[in-house]
């Protein structure tokens, strides 16, 4: 069941589904199908109040990929920081 009064855009009220359902996604990146189950659905939807019109688009391997990546240039980035203070330093 879609508990409507978690949802974050209820302004669409008339549009929302009743009940979520499993969706077949194709990964944008790879192209790999993956079941978005409805329970994963309604967390996405209810607890991270994701936007209504927002999906999954990636497989959950590349979305585990897009994280370290973006954890690794923020890591870079510091590092970047950190060398340029020891310059000014020296
Ligand atoms: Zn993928």
């Amino acid at each position: 069941m879609v508990d409507h009064n978690e949802l974050a855009h209820n302004n669409t009220y008339d549009l929302l589904p009743i009940f979520y359902v499993d969706k077949l996604v194709v990964c944008r990146d790879c192209g790999a199908e993956e079941v978005w189950t409805a329970e994963q659905q309604k967390w996405w939807y209810e607890v991270a109040k994701g936007n209504i019109n927002s999906r999954a688009v990636k497989c959950r391997g590349c979305r585990k990929e897009d994280k370290e990546r973006k954890a690794l240039a923020r890591k870079v980035h510091l590092n970047g920081i950190a060398q340029k203070e020891q310059r000014k330093k020296t």
